[in-house]
């Protein structure tokens, strides 16, 4: 169970969450003293950019819609500089990962404060990870100094976010709460947001796919990845961040559908050596938890999400090297993981 010794340590961030939101960035970022911030995001989304922009009166010094996948330091080197020569004092990220990511990272070389502005469920505004890629290499590190200072979650983005995209940026944020929950270092705030999280995101997922402009089904959802973003922000991950983070680096497979096809497989593979969390799980999914692995798998179908790694462009010869690269990394897992059982669990998953 939820271990009666542990240390919880706050993250100290704002969060403002509610339809229509988007409309106090400007307050927000006034709050935080700045005065030009520069905003960034992905080019997919530079209307978006320019409208947030727009509604700053004033305090934006300019938009950078070149936000990548990974964030390729190339684009992070050009976006902290544009910010250098604007004498910008701080960034908006709007976006998802990727966007946040790329805010992350100029506050790595600059020291500039990040307000994040999500549009996704991939949780990223909610940690203090960020994450660089070069020479087809991913680095990845914890430094405070990339939180966000303040995030403002306005569920209206959320309804452009493609149904595709909604159900396995959603599996994604679900795999934050999965593994927090079997976390070594999981406290019980952590817990209870992880399952509260996974359970607000899996009842309303299926909303989503049905009326993707729902708002009700889009705050749901959105409410439930703020908690799980909150999660991963607080503990550390295991096999499943593992597994994706080695499919992702080496066979640039899509990062939320990656999550989507190993969640199940995951859970599987730890749920005997996890009782209590897949008990978290399975009362979050409405089963008994012996059936959350089974369950969590029939859901990502219903949903429609891709359901093999062989669908999503993983060359079959490339197993054996996910394999012994995640092998030669030691990470925290409530499970052994052996050679046999992680081929058995890559199988299974193509
Ligand atoms: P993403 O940010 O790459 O976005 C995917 C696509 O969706 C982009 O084209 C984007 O423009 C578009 N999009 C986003 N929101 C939209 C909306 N509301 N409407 C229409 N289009 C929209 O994808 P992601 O899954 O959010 O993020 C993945 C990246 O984030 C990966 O690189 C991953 O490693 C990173 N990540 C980092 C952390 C962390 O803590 N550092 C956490 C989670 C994910």
């Amino acid at each position: 169970g939820v271990s009666h010794s542990f240390v919880h340590d706050a993250l100290p961030m704002r969060v403002v969450f509610g339809p229509g939101r988007l409309a106090e960035l400007g307050q927000e970022v006034e709050r935080l003293g700045l005065r030009r911030v520069l905003v960034l995001g992905t080019p997919e989304q530079e209307a978006t950019l320019r409208a947030t922009a727009d509604g700053l009166d004033g305090r934006a010094a300019g938009v950078f819609p070149e936000a990548r996948q990974h964030v390729p330091a190339a684009i992070a080197a050009a976006a902290a500089d544009r910010a250098r020569e604007l004498g910008a004092d701080g960034c908006v990220a709007v976006g998802g990962g990727s966007s946040v990511g790329l805010g992350k990272a100029v506050a790595l070389r600059h020291g500039l404060p990040v307000v994040a502005v999500p549009t996704t469920y991939a949780g990223s505004e909610m940690t203090p990870i960020w994450g660089l890629t070069e020479d087809g290499e991913k680095r990845t590190g914890r430094d405070r100094a990339v939180l966000p200072r303040t995030v403002v979650y306005d569920p209206e983005l959320t309804r452009s976010l493609p149904v595709g995209l909604s159900v396995t940026s959603g599996l994604n944020a679900v795999a934050h709460a999965v593994e927090g929950l079997w976390a070594p270092d999981g406290t019980p705030i952590t817990a209870v947001m992880a399952e509260e999280g996974a359970r607000s995101l899996l009842a309303a997922l299926p909303a989503v796919v049905e009326r993707p402009d729902d708002l009700d089904a889009r705050s749901g959802a959105l409410q439930g990845a703020w908690l799980c973003g909150a999660v991963l922000g607080a503990t550390t991950m295991s096999l499943h961040h593992k597994l994706c983070h080695v499919l992702g680096g080496s066979f640039d497979l899509p990062h939320a559908e990656t999550h989507a096809v190993v969640l199940p497989h995951v859970v599987a593979h730890n749920g005997p050596s996890a009782p209590a969390a897949v008990a978290a799980l399975g009362r979050a999914l409405g089963v008994d938890p012996g059936a959350a692995a089974g369950a969590l798998a029939d859901r990502a179908r219903e949903l429609g999400a891709p359901t093999s790694l062989a669908a999503i462009g993983m060359p079959r010869d490339g197993l054996p090297r996910v394999v012994e690269a995640v092998l030669a990394q030691p990470y925290a897992n409530p499970a052994p993981v052996t050679r046999e059982s992680l081929t058995a669990l890559l199988e299974a998953a193509y």
